[in-house]
């Protein structure tokens, strides 16, 4: 069984990188990929854990990547994690991100919600990139909402009273800076409805044509005819199809394993990486 797409501590998930593999075991899963939003840090304990508990793993990124206000997330298979264009890439989105939350922090406090920046920070693994739900767990420590969902509902939504954004490359630009950088990129659930708009087609052809190899079609962010629609595009533009839990621990309702991905994928995107390699027991 096999899940491409799972969150540690490195970004917004609740487990340590080790931990999210030896969840990964648990849950009966025989190739487990690590995607941490614009980060490589969990790699190093992931890998070692993987080699320690006899599981495959799949070193990725999730990255944030933005056209207009539409946010698009790609994720990125097997890159070379020291390449200099990716590197500064993920550099620059996480500077961006630590601005925006002290900015989003700043106007709820001024609004007499229970955060501050330090409470914020104190949610953060150290070198991990931070986001949103490290805001919602501060509200939750100081009883503001009972959980992530609660905060987001409302508070933290896109559209919310707070919301600010962060950079984030062009979707385009950042399938290029994946590819040059040896990776395989894959739209992340392109049709969910949680986010600020969808991905469209003619988007999602666009990066394509720049080198995208692949769609997460199976996600429960959507529904059926999202499924549907998404395999059927795929398919015409001959690139291939993944499901995935997008596991945040605890953060989210989302079980490892929850949506999977084939075999036969799997090794089409190993064969078109040559940026690192899926780390075998
Ligand atoms: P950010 O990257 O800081 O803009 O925050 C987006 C992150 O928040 C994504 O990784 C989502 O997984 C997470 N998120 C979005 N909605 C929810 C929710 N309802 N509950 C928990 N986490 C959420
Ligand atoms: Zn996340
Ligand atoms: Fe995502
Ligand atoms: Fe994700």
């Amino acid at each position: 069984m096999i899940d491409l797409h799972t969150h540690s501590t490195a970004s917004d998930g609740t487990e340590p990188p080790a931990q999210v593999v030896a969840s990964a075991v648990e849950a009966g899963l025989t190739t487990v990929a690590l995607t941490d939003h614009d980060t490589t840090l969990g790699w190093t304990d992931a890998s070692e854990a993987a080699r320690r508990l006899g599981i495959a793993l799949v070193p990725g990124i999730e990255v944030s990547c933005a056209r207009g206000r539409r946010s698009v997330h790609l994720l990125a298979y097997l890159p070379d994690s020291t390449h200099p264009a990716l590197v500064a890439e993920l550099e620059q989105a996480r500077d961006s991100r630590e601005t925006r939350l002290d900015r989003m922090v700043d106007r709820m406090a001024a609004d007499g919600l229970p955060v501050s920046v330090e409470s914020v920070r104190a949610e953060v693994e150290e070198g991990a990139t931070p986001g949103r739900p490290h805001i919602a767990d501060a509200l939750v420590r100081a009883g503001a909402v009972a959980h992530r969902d609660e905060a987001f509902a409302h508070l933290l939504s896109d559209r919310g009273p707070y919301y600010v954004g962060h950079y984030a490359p062009d979707p385009v630009r950042a399938v290029e800076v994946v590819r040059a950088a040896g990776g395989v990129p894959v739209v992340a659930h392109p049709l969910s409805v949680t986010r600020a708009g969808t991905v469209g087609d003619e988007l999602l052809e666009e990066m394509v044509a720049a080198g995208m190899a692949g769609i997460e079609a199976h996600h429960r962010d959507h529904d059926p005819d999202a499924v549907r629609h998404l395999v059927d595009l795929a398919a015409s533009l001959d690139v291939v199809v993944t499901g995935s839990s997008d596991y945040h621990g605890d953060g989210k309702q989302n079980r490892l394993g929850e949506r999977t991905t084939t075999p036969e994928v799997l090794e089409r995107i190993e064969a078109l990486a040559t940026g690192s390699e899926v780390v075998r027991p």
